[in-house]
């Protein structure tokens, strides 16, 4: 079956303090309805910590996405790790699979960007 990562551009949805990308979070449209799906931090998976299978999959179609480190081997965007969100958009129909960075880039300063959007069917 085919991949398909629907967010085709990468981009910066936070840039300032933790506690609002906490509580607001981010939302997309949902790639298969006309409902959005709404992720965040909050019950969020380390990226790393996932299938094997799975996160390969996903990886093959997020450019930019590179394996570093020296004994632990990650999984890291623009030097940021990766969190996985996954949700049912909000007509309850689909599971769909967000990936986003997060880091704190400076003191109490935190970026975030948006990488990935999966439908947890083509999985
Ligand atoms: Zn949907």
């Amino acid at each position: 079956m085919t991949i398909v990562n629907y967010q085709k551009k990468k981009i910066l949805i936070h840039d300032g303090l933790e506690a609002d990308f906490l509580n607001k979070g981010g939302e997309v449209p949902c790639p298969c309805c006309d409902a959005i799906v709404h992720f965040g931090l909050y019950n969020s998976l380390d990226f790393d910590e996932i299938k094997q299978e799975k996160k390969i999959k996903m990886v093959s179609k997020m450019r930019g996405v590179k394996l570093t480190g020296s004994e632990i081997l990650e999984f890291n965007y623009k030097d940021s790790p990766l969190r996985l969100s996954e949700k049912k958009c909000s007509s309850g129909l689909h599971d769909i699979l967000v990936i986003f960075t997060y880091k704190e880039i400076q003191p109490a300063r935190y970026e975030s960007y948006l990488i990935g959007v999966f439908d947890s069917k083509d999985l």
